[in-house]
């Protein structure tokens, strides 16, 4: 029996776009403490204003109670902690919870909570759209808008955490949203920066994950930036002419390039490198495919994760039959591939990127 996905309208109130207050999630920890000296207040009123945020989930000064009240005030005045809107939830009874988010300037995103076993998993978006342009995704169909700040990141982050009991507690990370992390790669590093941070969401590197369409010379940057987070590659095709047909970026880049790449992050940072390939079927489900893919990987330390394809309405793509996933599975395990085909989680309430913004739009 399939229980019924619950979509709800949630408007929240959001702070009006001539709202001159600065976003609290775009600041951080050493910036804030300037700010409360010039106040005359003590550093570890910082310390203080994040234990709240990040670790006891408060969205207003008003619940500080270990600050002055004259402070609270004064912070309201300055400060909004949550900058954006939430205009939409759709939970599913798998567990899984989406939130589309109305920024400050009206743009949307998405991002997702999902609870498995003990695990609480959040995707959140990078950018507003995305400029990559692959075919069978319903987040760059319009294009990219703009980048996200940190604190529009991080509000995502902290939306999603309310949601869970008070002794929940967020485990892992993906930057999986809509986007391109690595297009956006400061902001993306500043707020994994309070993501990991014991002061911060206090979540180890080890439990992040960026993933990317694979642009080389943004993975050598993170390579160089030195912290060991997971990097998935969204490959989707064992070679350029294909890959180039699903993933337009991939014509003046080139498969090898990126495999190249992200060896060398893999040197640098020991971390076993993922794979992602959506299924689509009849299009790269062959078992040419699975052979060539095969290859392609059979040296490197990595898993593969097949994605059997998420229907997007308007895109012609479709998902493989049972069948040919099998089949394509396999050729890759026979072939000695550490091969994980993703459970279809939150697929019924469009949790792949782009299609609840998408659906809302329609
Ligand atoms: N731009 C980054 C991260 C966002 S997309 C990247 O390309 O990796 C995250 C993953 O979801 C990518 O592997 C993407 O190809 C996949 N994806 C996009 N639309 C999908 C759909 N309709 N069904 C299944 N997976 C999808």
């Amino acid at each position: 029996m399939t229980l019924p996905v619950v979509t709800l309208p949630t408007e929240t109130p959001s702070i009006h776009s001539d709202d001159q207050r600065q976003h609290l999630l775009d600041w951080d920890q050493s910036s804030l403490s300037d700010w409360l000296k010039e106040k005359g207040q003590p550093a570890f009123r910082a310390k203080q204003i994040w234990n709240w945020v990040y670790q006891k989930r408060a969205t207003s000064f008003e619940e500080m109670t270990n600050l002055p009240k004259t402070l609270r005030d004064e912070l309201d005045r300055a400060f909004v902690i949550f900058k954006a809107s939430q205009s939409a939830i759709t939970s599913s009874p798998d567990g899984t919870d989406k939130l589309l988010i109305r920024l400050f300037d009206g743009g949307e995103v998405e991002c997702v909570l999902l609870r498995d076993g003990t695990r609480r998993s959040i995707c959140v978006s990078s950018q507003v759209g995305c400029a990559m342009g692959c075919v069978f995704c319903a987040s760059g169909l319009d294009g990219v808008d703009r980048n996200l700040s940190r604190g529009e990141i991080l509000e995502q982050m902290l939306r999603l955490q309310s949601r869970l009991q008070a002794e929940e507690r967020l485990s892992h990370i993906v930057m999986m949203g809509m986007g391109e992390p690595l297009a956006n790669l400061d902001h993306v590093l500043a707020t994994l920066d309070v993501a990991r941070s014991p002061e911060g969401l206090g979540i180890s590197p080890r439990r992040i994950t960026i993933s990317t369409v694979g642009l080389p010379p943004a993975i050598d940057r993170l390579s160089k930036h030195g912290v060991a987070y997971n990097l998935a590659v969204s490959l989707h095709a064992p070679h350029d002419e294909l890959r180039t047909q699903l993933v337009p970026v991939n014509k003046k880049i080139g498969i090898k390039a990126i495999l190249d790449a992200a060896d060398r992050y893999f040197d640098v940072s020991g971390r076993r490198l993922t794979f992602e390939y959506v299924l689509l079927g009849g299009v790269n489900d062959s078992d040419d495919c699975a052979e060539s893919l095969a290859s392609l990987l059979r040296h490197r330390t990595a898993m593969l994760n097949v994605i059997p394809y998420n229907l997007v309405s308007g895109l012609p793509y479709k998902t493989p039959s049972p069948k040919s996933i099998s089949r394509f599975k396999e050729i890759l395990v026979t072939r000695g591939i550490n091969v994980m085909f993703r459970q279809r989680k939150g697929s019924e309430i469009d949790a792949a990127c782009g299609q609840l913004r998408r659906n809302r739009q329609a």
